[in-house]
């Protein structure tokens, strides 16, 4: 396995790096990306560090696959997209920046030209706005 010592998403799930999160559960933490492809995107993250699909331990993918079909579900009821990207980056070249396991969810419009990284600076209310929206929407 990576080293992962200075990892952001091990930060955000020991909580020493703050994350708006909609949701938690044994194996997987969801919540907000900071900087958004798109309105509601959102990222699901095993709790346990691996760098990539390459990485990644069955129990571990298996959940991180079902927590992403749970939020997105709970982003199609609460902003109604036209439809929702589910992304997922492995090494550099394909774009991956944060080297530990991570699935996009992005809602996406008719119409709409985004690369998965066209980004936005947003205001943290407007993202706990619709963090609010999309946990409303969560089944448990
Ligand atoms: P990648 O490019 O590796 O597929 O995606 C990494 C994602 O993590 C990007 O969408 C980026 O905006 C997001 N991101 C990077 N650092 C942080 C952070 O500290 N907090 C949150 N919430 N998202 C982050
Ligand atoms: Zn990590």
């Amino acid at each position: 396995m990576s080293d992962h010592s200075n990892c952001v998403f091990c930060g955000i799930v020991r909580g020493d790096i703050p994350a708006i999160r909609l949701y938690e559960d044994e194996y997987t933490v969801a919540f907000m990306d900071i900087q958004p492809a798109s309105p509601g995107h959102t990222l699901v993250i095993p709790k346990a560090h691996a760098a990539n699909l390459f990485e990644i331990s069955l129990t571990d993918l298996a959940a991180v696959t079902l927590t992403a079909q749970r939020i997105a579900r709970a982003v199609h009821q609460a902003l109604a997209p036209d439809g929702i990207r589910i992304m997922q980056t492995n090494g550099a070249a394909a774009g991956q920046t944060v080297f530990h396991y991570h699935v996009h969810i992005i809602p996406m419009q008719h119409g709409q030209r985004i690369g998965a990284h066209d980004r936005e600076q947003v205001s943290p209310e407007s993202l706990k706005a619709l963090a609010a929206k999309i946990q409303a929407a969560i089944r448990t």
